[in-house]
This record gives structure tokens, sequence and C-alpha cells, in this order.
């Protein structure tokens, strides 16, 4: 007797979403995760996430020979509790340089791990003091690790992390960024980079679904962290890593419809190319800015420290001006925005990471408008000050 097929009819909605992750995925990436039930432990399947860690890898760096991708099953922080917790000796301490709230989350991730911190800490619009970062190496023998993050994406600010890199390496540290917000969307290639370990979550630049995030670093700094004791069952890189060696298969059961998504965002990202698709986003902030100037929004990152996916719009000083009712007019008509992260100026950002074109940018604005005359806020918006 046949086993029954499932047959399945319903038409999805292409929505845009312009907050910082998940973003829109393609056709391809929302048809992909309908499969046939499968175990995680067939090799079938573990042939395919096999590829997905080779494809990732490619992704990051030329020299794939030397470089592995370590797979763990959650949303972008896992990957920042794994970092913290495994890649710092016992003794050791990590230097975190922070500017902004994803930085901040590695501090209090390493302090819950008992991992001693050094911060270096610089003000949410600052750019990068390596001046200060360098002495604060020389006052910290016993730091191990550098960590920071490329793109702030509370703010939007481009942290120069290739200079940082060149510091650590001169110190003799291990240079380790959080690219969740960068990864699959600004090319680059972590070697000419000076990254040791990067970090990344398949919701972001990639635009699969959420669910998996990786870590990607040289194999020989991976060896090194073997006998480092263990601080986390389950988010330890040597651990996961270990495991996948000797058993060519995930330890713990991945979330298998997202690593479906992921293989095929892979796909994607290398049948569009990373520098077009770099290129259709910088198409995409362009049009950002051309809107907003043109309705007289402020920035609140000048727009040469900005990375170029994610913009913090200052909110107007008119009392009509209120953000969640703006938020549900979008919402309904299929457009998402975001509430801002910075305290003290009222503020709310625009998210260029997924599957969109200038044009959906465009859309999205003309829809802002529409919702800012229907509640009679001023169009050009107006400042106090
Ligand atoms: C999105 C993001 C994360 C992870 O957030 P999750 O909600 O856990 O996926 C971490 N760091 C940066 C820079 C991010 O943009």
């Amino acid at each position: 007797m046949a086993l029954k097929e499932v047959k399945i009819s319903k038409t999805l909605k292409r929505t845009i979403l312009l907050n910082p992750g998940p973003s829109t995925t393609t056709e391809g990436v929302k048809l992909s995760v309908l499969q046939d039930d499968i175990c995680h432990r067939e090799e079938e399947f573990a042939a395919m996430t096999r590829e997905v860690m080779a494809g990732l890898t490619k992704v990051v760096t030329k020299n794939t020979a030397d470089y592995e991708t370590v797979l763990f099953a959650g949303s972008g922080t896992i990957i920042i509790d794994v970092a913290t917790s495994s890649l710092v000796p016992d003794g050791k301490k990590i230097l975190v340089i922070n500017n902004g709230a994803y930085s901040q989350r590695a501090i209090d991730a390493a302090t819950m791990a008992r991992v001693p911190v050094v911060e270096v800490k610089f003000g949410l619009l600052e750019s990068f003091d390596l001046a200060k970062i360098e002495e604060a190496l020389k006052a910290n023998p016993d730091v191990h690790m550098v960590y920071t993050t490329h793109q702030e994406t509370a703010t939007g600010i481009f942290n120069p992390v290739k200079e940082v890199g060149a510091l650590a390496k001169k110190y003799g540290k291990v240079f380790t960024v959080d690219t969740i917000s960068t990864l699959g969307v600004l090319p680059f290639d972590m070697e000419e980079e000076n990254m040791d370990f990067v970090m990344a979550s398949s919701q972001k630049g990639l635009n699969a679904y959420t669910g998996i995030s990786w870590i990607t670093g040289k194999r020989a700094e991976i060896e090194k962290t073997k006998d480092y004791k263990p601080r986390s069952y389950y988010t330890n890189l040597w651990r996961q890593y270990d495991f996948f060696k000797k058993n060519n298969q995930m330890h713990f059961t991945p979330p298998v419809q997202i690593m479906y998504s992921l293989q095929q965002a892979i796909k994607e990202h290398f049948e569009e190319g990373p520098q077009k698709k770099y290129e259709r986003f910088l198409a995409g902030w362009k049009a950002v800015k051309e809107e907003m100037e043109k309705l007289g929004f402020r920035s609140i990152v000048p727009w040469e420290k900005q990375a170029g996916f994610i913009t913090s719009l200052q909110s107007p000083d008119d009392p009509n001006f209120n953000f969640d009712k703006i938020h549900d007019y979008l919402y309904a008509r299929g457009i998402t925005i975001y509430p801002g992260k910075l305290a003290g100026l009222e503020n709310f950002r625009i998210c260029n990471l997924g599957s969109l074109n200038a044009d959906d940018i465009r859309y999205a604005f003309k829809v802002l408008v529409d919702a800012m005359k229907e509640f009679g806020v001023a169009v050009p918006v107006k400042y106090n000050s």
C-alpha cells in the first residue's frame, strides 16, 4: 500500500520586512521548507548539512581548505553564548570593544559564563579610538580574545574591524567578530579582514528562516580550544565541532526544515553573486537616503559612519507622530518598521537586509507618507532644534 500524499494549497503574501531580521525571504526560500519528513540522522540529511556548512565557509573566505563552520540550533544570540563561553581558557579574559547593544550583549553573556571581561567602551555614535584599544591590550596581558561587532545593529554604525584585527594580531590575541548583521550582505574575506572567528545567523543577510546560527573559524584555532574546560553542555564550540568530525552529523536535533531553507538561501546567494547582491543593498540604502532627505528626516548616525543596511531615523518633534500608530498603519499594508534602541533620542529603524530592492524601499516610504498624512503629521517633517 502506498503512503498518502499531502496536498498543500495556500497563497503566500510577500511582506516587506524593514526590521533587523528576520528578513524578507524569496519565493525559493519559502518553498524550500516544504519537504518530506525526514530524520536528521539519515545520511541524506547529513550530507545536505555538510553541503550547507561548506557553503557557509565559502561565503566568508576563499581559503575554504583551512576554515570550518560549526552550526548550532538557535537564533543569533546563541552564537554569542558559544563564542564568549568557548573561546577563552580558564584564567584568561575577553576584551570587548563596546559601542552599542549587541557588543553589550556579549559582555552580559561572557559575564554569565564567568569569563572575566575587559571593556573598552565608546559612545553610541563614537568611532573606535585604536590607541585606546591598544592601551587596554598593553594594560591587560591576560586578555586572550578581542571581540567586537561588525555593524552595530542598534545604530547602523560600521566598526573598523580590520584595524582592530591587526592590533589583536600584533598582541597575539584571537579576534572574534559578531558579523550577524553584515554576513551575506557585505562581501568580505575574513582572512583579509584579520578575523579569526565570525558569527552569523540564518535569518539575517542570507535571508533564510530563523533557527540556525554558526561560527566560522580557522580549523587550527578551533583545535586549540580542545582542552579548554567547557562552561556549557550545549553551546560549547569544541564539543559540537568534535562530535561532527567524528560522526559526520550534528550532535543534537537541528531544525530540519530551516536547514533546507539555508541550503536554498546559500544557492541563491551565489547565483545572484555576492557583489551584485551588495550593490542591490546599496541601491536600497541610496533610496532610503533620498526618500529621507525628501521628507526632511534626520539620520541619527552620520551617513559616512554607516555600514549601509540599517538606518536610524530621528522621530519628528510633531505631537501627531506616534510610532505605534504609524507602525500599525504600515503593518496592515504588509510593511514592518522597527522601533529604535537608543536611549535619549526618539527614533525608529529601517533595515534593508532582505530580499528587497530599491523599489520596495520607495514603496515603503510612499506608504509612510500616506500614514503621516492620515495622522496629521506635517510633511516634510519638523524638528524643534
Ligand atoms: C540580530 C543580531 C544578533 C542576534 O539576535 P537574535 O535575535 O538572537 O537572532 C546578534 N548580533 C547582531 C549584530 C545582530 O544584528
